[in-house]
């Protein structure tokens, strides 16, 4: 019994099999999510069982935002900025 790919459910052959993240795809199935550049074994990265290339892979780290005293002080800085109004934004 062949195992059906995670993108498009249609069954993968043993020569045409790639798995990864728990999952089976065609070989032309393993893109990125986001541009659908072709991926392989060696530079996806996988995310939420999901492949990506190295440049749209999710980047958590840039979310996650600590509260430290620093980081506080440069929110405070950064709001007292954004109610000026921005010269460049007028059209
Ligand atoms: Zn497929
Ligand atoms: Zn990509």
């Amino acid at each position: 019994m062949n195992p059906q790919c995670a993108r498009c459910g249609k069954i993968v052959y043993p020569t045409e099999k790639v798995s990864c993240l728990d999952k089976n795809w065609h070989k032309g199935c393993f893109h990125c999510e986001v541009c659908k550049m072709t991926l392989n074994m060696k530079n996806y990265k996988g995310y939420d069982k999901k492949p990506y290339c190295n440049a749209h892979y999710p980047k958590t780290s840039f979310t996650i935002v600590a509260d430290t005293p620093e980081n506080l002080r440069l929110r405070q800085q950064s709001e007292l900025q954004s109610q000026i109004p921005k010269p460049g934004c007028v059209l």
